[in-house]
């Protein structure tokens, strides 16, 4: 016997590569490629260091405010953490304690599995169509628990309101998560459903359409009950995980309707004008409604295209997975950084639009 037979062995998630090199376009971690609020810059130039010599607010109370006034729910209905893995990982281990196996589809987000391995949670992953769709009936079986992410990542694609309403509503034995990390850039939001399930945990996160990934803040909303809980477990592992900066931060972010629609338009109208321009060019992409585009070419296999945009300083996002390794997650950046990678791939692709490689 020895101590290492004792370790809690896992295989960690691997995240995007964050380049140390300069003059690199980084599309390969869906980050918004606009700065944040004004009102973030103001708070952070503003910032009084004296207040860092106190523990900051374990409730969150300003943080929380903010949010419940925008989402029109009360400040018991909201939870913040370190990041939406934070909130996520916390809400595994709050809610998937039944023993059955918990579901997810079989392409997702790359975290689900590990948490679930972390927390020797037992798990099924149920496969997507052959269009990356969700089959609503994969989901009305027994189960300790579902979490979808919706729109998915990295396929980009959303399930409709009335499908995930009717799996919330077949299981209201188990809690479903519904991770709406992307949900702001064309999907539709289960929060209106919170008041009628009290099973539903609905997830969403600064990273992306905030501009915030640096700060780290992501938020689960659901009833008052899965609130607390959601609490207690925070509060028995670490009860200061939200820092005084990121909670004044993310206040002022929350406060700035205006700007955060201006910057998800930007984002959208950028997606769609790429879209068609990659279309051009032999790619095939996902109805994706995210920050990012879900692709393949026709002709030439995906990782020759990973390397030769990485050889280009270009970073995007490539897994040697079963069912998606000729796919690219492209995620989206400024029009001129866009224009950047479109030159290089017409110049790349050219003439190699027609024979089928899917
Ligand atoms: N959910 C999904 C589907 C994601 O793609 C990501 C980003 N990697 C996250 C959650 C976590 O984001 P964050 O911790 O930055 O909020």
């Amino acid at each position: 016997m020895n101590w290492e037979d004792n370790v809690r062995r896992v295989v960690p998630y691997v995240a995007g590569e964050q380049p140390k090199e300069q003059n690199v376009i980084k599309l390969n971690t869906n980050e918004c490629p606009y700065p944040p609020a004004p009102g973030v810059a103001e708070v952070l130039h503003g910032f009084d260091c004296d207040i860092l010599r106190k523990y900051p607010d374990p409730d969150v109370s300003l943080l929380v405010r903010a949010l419940a006034r925008r989402h029109g729910l009360t400040d018991r209905q909201v939870f913040v953490g370190v990041g939406s893995d934070d909130v996520l990982a916390m809400s595994f281990l709050t809610f998937f304690n039944s023993g059955k196996p918990i579901l997810f589809p079989d392409i997702t987000y790359s975290f689900y599995d590990v948490w679930a391995e972390l927390y020797r949670i037992p798990y099924q992953c149920q496969p997507l169509d052959d269009s990356f769709r969700i089959r609503k009936e994969d989901y009305f079986r027994e189960n300790g628990g579902i979490v979808i992410a919706n729109p998915n990542a990295p396929t980009g694609v959303a399930v409709p309101l009335s499908e995930l309403e009717e799996i919330v509503r077949t299981n209201l034995d188990s809690v479903v998560i519904i991770d709406e990390a992307y949900v702001d850039f064309g999907g539709e939001s289960c929060v209106p459903l919170i008041e009628k399930y009290d099973n539903l945990l609905v997830v969403q996160t600064f990273s992306k359409s905030r501009s915030m990934a640096g700060m780290r803040i992501g938020y689960a909303m659901g009833n008052e009950r899965m609130i607390g809980y959601l609490n207690d477990v925070k509060f028995s592992f670490n009860s200061y995980t939200m820092s005084a900066v990121s909670i004044a931060a993310g206040a002022a972010s929350a406060a700035d309707e205006t700007y955060f629609r201006d910057t998800v338009a930007k984002v959208v109208a950028t997606r769609e004008r790429v879209r068609g321009e990659l279309d051009k060019l032999g790619f095939i992409c996902t109805d994706a409604k995210t920050n990012f585009l879900f692709v393949s070419h026709r002709t030439i296999p995906a990782r020759e295209i990973f390397e030769a945009l990485k050889a280009e300083k270009i970073y995007v996002r490539f897994w040697d997975k079963p069912r998606i390794s000729n796919c690219l997650r492209i995620s989206i950046g400024t029009d001129e950084e866009m224009d950047r990678v479109l030159a290089f791939l017409e110049a790349y692709t050219g003439g190699r639009k027609d024979e089928t490689h899917l």
